[in-house]
C-alpha cells in the first residue's frame, strides 16, 4: 500500500481531501500531518480580530475531511524532509516515511525578538495557527479593567494584511477599550501604501486609516526604540503588529529540496519540486517560476490541480494537468467597520455592499469545504 502524506493544514489541502471524500483514492493509506485540526480561513482573520465573528466561524475543521476520507491526522509537526530517504522528521522526535509528499505549509514571519522588547506585547500575524493563542493574550492583556494607560499601536507592514489587521485592531479597541486613549501609526518599508493595487484601493485604505486615526509612516523601517520606545516617558501599554512580509520556514531552507533564494520550494507546472517529482508543493510555501504574491487564493486555485495529479500518481495511470496562475484576482480588503473595498485590476470600489460581498464569498468557501 502506497503512503501520501499531506503536510499542513493549509487551503489546498482542504480543498483536495474535500473533492477526494466522495472517493478517496485505492490502496493509498493517506495521513494528514498538522498540530491542530482547527485551521483558521486567512480571508476571515481580520474580520476575526474586530470582533465581527468567533474563532470557531472562520476555521475549517480538518477532523471530519480526514474522516471522510478514511485517513489518519497525526497531530504534530514537520520538523524536516529527508528526501532521499523518503522520510518526515516531526517534532514529537517520530518520523514518517512517505512515497508520495504534498507539502501546504503556509508562510511565517520573523518579527523581533520579544525579549528585545520589554513591556511590550507583541502579535505577529503567522504563522495563522499561532496567532489564535497570541491574540487571546493580547486582549486579555489589553482589555484589563484596572489599565487605562494610553495604548501605543504600532503597526508593520503596509500591505494587506498589515492594513486590514491594524484597522481591526483599532476597531476592536475603540469596542473594547473605550477608555483608553489609543495613539496608532504604521509602518511600511515602501514608499507606497498596498504596494502594486488600484490607486482607488490605496486612496481608500489612506482614508480609513485617517478615520480610525492611525499615522501612516511610509518608506520607513521599524525602529524599536523610535516606534515602540517610551518616548515622552509617559505610562503606556505598547502593541506590536508584525505583518512585514511572508517569510519560509526557516528548516525549508536546508531541507534537502530545491528552494528559490527566500527558502520557498522550487515547484515545475505541475505542482512537484523540480528536484524530487514525489514533492508536491503548494500555496505559500511553494516558489513558482516566476514569483506570485503570497495570497490564499493561489493556494486555493492550486488545489483541483494538487487532487487530479496526485490521484495519476497514485495510481500511474493517466495525464498530469499544468497549473495556470492567474494574472489578476479580484482582491476585497476589510476596512474595519463592515465596510471594504475590492479591486480587481486598476478598478476598485469601497462601501458596506463590499464587506457583505466579502462575507459571502468567505462563508462560501468555509461551507465549500465543510465535511
Ligand atoms: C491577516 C491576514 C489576512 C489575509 N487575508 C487574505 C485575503 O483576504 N485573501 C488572500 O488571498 N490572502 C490573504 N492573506 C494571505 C494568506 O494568509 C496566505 O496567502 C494563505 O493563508 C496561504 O495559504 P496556504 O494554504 O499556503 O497556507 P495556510 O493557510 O497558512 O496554511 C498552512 C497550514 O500549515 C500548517 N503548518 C505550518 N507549518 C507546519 C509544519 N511545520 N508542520 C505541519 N503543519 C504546519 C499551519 O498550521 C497551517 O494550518 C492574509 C494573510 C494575513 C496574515
Amino acid at each position: 500500500m502506497k503512503r501520501l502524506v499531506l503536510a499542513g493544514a493549509g487551503h489546498a489541502h482542504a480543498l483536495l481531501l474535500k473533492a477526494w471524500a466522495a472517493a478517496p483514492p485505492p490502496g493509498v493509506e493517506l495521513v494528514l500531518v498538522s498540530p491542530q485540526a482547527l485551521a483558521p480561513y486567512s480571508g476571515m482573520v481580520p474580520g476575526w480580530l474586530a470582533g465581527h465573528y468567533r474563532y470557531e466561524d472562520i476555521c475549517v475543521d480538518f477532523a471530519p475531511l480526514v474522516a471522510a476520507n478514511r485517513a489518519r491526522w497525526l497531530a504534530d509537526e514537520l520538523l524536516g524532509v529527508q528526501p532521499g530517504q523518503r522520510r518526515l522528521r516531526l517534532r514529537s522526535g517520530a518520523t514518517l516515511d512517505y512515497d508520495l509528499l504534498s507539502l501546504n505549509l503556509g508562510s511565517t514571519l520573523t518579527p523581533p525578538l520579544a525579549a528585545s522588547l520589554p513591556e511590550l506585547q507583541l502579535l505577529p500575524l503567522r504563522p495563522l495557527a499561532q496567532l489564535h493563542t497570541a491574540w487571546q493574550a493580547t486582549q486579555a492583556a489589553l482589555a484589563s479593567p484596572t489599565d487605562d494607560r494610553p495604548l501605543h499601536l504600532c503597526g508593520v507592514g503596509a500591505g494587506a494584511a498589515g492594513v486590514e489587521s491594524l484597522l481591526a485592531l483599532c476597531h476592536w479597541l475603540a469596542r473594547a477599550c473605550p477608555r483608553r486613549q489609543v495613539r496608532a501609526s504604521l509602518l511600511g518599508q515602501s514608499t507606497e501604501l498596498l504596494p502594486g493595487m488600484a490607486p482607488g484601493a490605496q486612496r481608500s485604505a489612506r482614508r480609513a486609516l485617517r478615520r480610525a486615526g492611525v499615522e501612516l509612516r511610509l518608506g520607513s523601517s521599524f525602529d524599536a526604540a523610535r516606534d515602540c520606545g517610551s518616548g515622552s516617558g509617559e505610562p503606556a501599554t505598547r502593541l506590536l503588529v508584525w505583518a512585514a512580509g511572508a517569510q519560509a520556514h526557516a528548516w525549508q531552507r536546508d531541507c534537502g529540496l530545491a528552494v528559490c533564494g527566500q527558502g520557498f520550494i522550487r515547484i515545475d507546472a505541475q505542482l512537484r519540486s523540480v528536484s524530487h517529482p514525489e514533492v508536491y508543493a503548494v500555496g505559500d510555501c511553494a516558489a513558482w517560476a516566476t514569483p506570485l504574491p503570497k495570497a490564499g487564493v493561489h493556494a486555493v486555485r492550486m488545489a483541483p490541480v494538487l487532487a487530479h495529479n496526485l490521484r495519476v500518481a497514485l495510481a500511474q495511470q493517466g495525464q498530469v494537468i499544468d497549473h495556470r496562475p492567474q494574472a489578476r484576482f479580484l482582491a476585497l480588503l476589510a476596512l474595519g467597520d463592515r465596510r471594504a473595498v475590492a479591486a480587481w485590476g486598476n478598478w476598485s470600489a469601497e462601501g458596506d455592499w463590499a464587506w457583505r460581498w466579502k462575507d459571502r464569498i468567505d462563508r462560501g468557501f468555509l461551507r465549500r469545504v465543510a465535511a
